[in-house]
């Protein structure tokens, strides 16, 4: 193995809301505690947007990323895939949650549903979306994954950009340059592609 290889080493960051823990069951409850009664596939921010008041879908945000964060699953066969991920490649979780308080309850969720993977060292919370680009430049992060393909857009650093797009919304948006995966074992499939394109020397 030459030398250019490691710097061709995987580290990949990943999203934490709406990626690693899934707010589906959460966002429909508070929504209807609203009076609003939405299906799974609406709760994408664009298309809930359009569904609710302004103030209901921020009501909503503020909800699911406080203590009911702790309710809220992980979305399904991360927990296998993050694990299987690991054992050999670089992790970080870049998570935009700006309160103290939203920031604790997902340091206890991943306590609760994945320990030993994520640690202060790899887990890195951010105020704004530009500071996950900055994250990602300074780390040499070069596979991201995150459900915004907004946020996505912005990171010029990563070469590889995964759209989550657990309800079939990167149809109605043209994303030049993202990869839309539809699940966390389409998301491994193509990590392990890029793993043989680019050995890791781990
Ligand atoms: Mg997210």
């Amino acid at each position: 193995m030459n030398m250019s290889t490691k710097n061709h080493k995987l580290k990949v960051g990943l999203d934490f809301d709406g990626v690693i823990v899934d707010h589906t069951k959460n966002k429909i409850l508070v929504a209807q505690r609203y009076g609003f009664s939405i299906a799974p596939y609406q709760i994408v921010g664009r298309r809930l947007k359009k569904l609710v008041p302004e103030t209901v879908y921020r009501q909503i945000q503020n909800d699911v990323y406080g203590q009911l964060t702790l309710a809220a699953p992980i979305m399904k066969d991360a927990n296998q895939v993050i694990k299987c991920l690991s054992n050999t490649i670089e992790l970080f979780l870049v998570s935009r949650r700006q309160s103290p308080l939203f920031r604790l309850m997902a340091k206890k969720w991943l306590i609760n549903n994945l320990p030993k993977i994520f640690s202060v060292k790899n887990t890195i919370f951010v105020d704004t979306n530009r500071d996950k680009s900055a994250v990602c430049r300074q780390r040499g992060i070069n596979v991201f994954l995150d459900d915004h393909s907004s946020v996505l857009e912005r990171l010029d650093s990563v070469p590889h950009r995964y759209w989550f797009d657990q309800y079939d919304s990167s149809d109605e948006l043209d994303c030049q340059g993202l990869i839309a995966v539809k699940s966390w074992k389409d998301f491994l499939v193509k990590v392990k592609r890029l793993s043989i394109a680019q050995p890791s020397d781990r």
